[in-house]
């Protein structure tokens, strides 16, 4: 009766917080239409004893089975996700990729519903980019940074649970962190060698985050794991050098 596409704006737009009248009036799409496919997203409280736990507020918590997967979304989270609240007690993670980087897309997906306790994510197409979005009553559980406001306006700081994951997969939280915030670029310079013209290139990667703490994450991750690294203005981080590129080429690479 409805595309995939209105469906898919539908929900989207309501996930922005927009009263269900609203957007009906908005996409043509009926209040019940819309809210028969919030409860095929949203698990109804009474069926949530068929969702597997939350490693987190079990009796006995532990960590996300997918170790790195995790490591990679946090990541992404803590460069460009946010977590808001939907209905019926639940949140939605929303991590926004460009289009222009299709593989960095189907990645944040294959992590965000591998760390999603009910193991789905769908993808809301708008302009210039796609949001990958999961829908749980357990972000805050998993991404305890979340809280009210703009994520360089509150204190963020790892709980130990989560820095013994980073700990365990730096590569992946720096692979997110740039996926998210980050990028690879490729300079041109020329040198005259022995009366000849040479053009030789400095690729070098850049971080871009607004917060101190999200900045310090990755320059602490960076530290250990021998990445040498240059605050280039006030809310940049370069990795220039020649050899710390060269273990980024290896580990993270280009977008793509
Ligand atoms: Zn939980």
């Amino acid at each position: 009766m409805y595309d995939m596409s209105t469906r898919e704006r539908a929900l989207a737009l309501v996930a922005q917080g927009r009263s269900l009248n609203s957007v009906s009036k908005e996409t043509g799409v009926s209040r019940a239409a819309i809210r028969a496919w919030q409860t095929r997203i949203e698990p109804l409280p009474r069926m949530q004893g068929h969702v597997p736990p939350c490693v987190r507020c079990a009796p006995a918590p532990g960590l996300p089975t997918d170790e790195a997967a995790y490591s990679y979304l946090l990541g992404l989270y803590l460069g460009d996700g946010c977590i808001s609240p939907g209905m019926r007690s639940g949140f939605y993670l929303r991590i926004a990729c460009a289009d222009a980087y299709p593989g960095l897309i189907d990645a944040c997906a294959a992590a965000l519903t591998a760390i999603n306790p009910v193991k789905k994510s769908y993808r809301v197409q708008a302009v210039g980019y796609v949001s990958v979005v999961g829908y749980s009553r357990h972000w805050p559980c998993l991404f305890p940074q979340h809280g009210p406001g703009k994520k360089h306006n509150r204190k963020i700081a790892l709980e130990p649970w989560q820095q013994e994951i980073v700990d365990a997969y730096p590569w992946e939280f720096i692979r997110g962190l740039i996926h998210s915030d980050g990028c690879r670029i490729t300079n041109w310079t020329t040198r005259v060698i022995g009366g000849e013209r040479k053009r030789y290139k400095y690729p070098r990667y850049f971080f871009t985050n607004k917060s101190e703490d999200v900045r310090r994450l990755y320059t602490d991750t960076l530290d250990k794991l021998g990445v040498a690294w240059k605050q280039a203005n006030q809310h940049n981080i370069s990795v220039a050098r020649k050899e710390a590129v060269a273990l980024m080429d290896l580990h993270v690479g280009p977008k793509h």
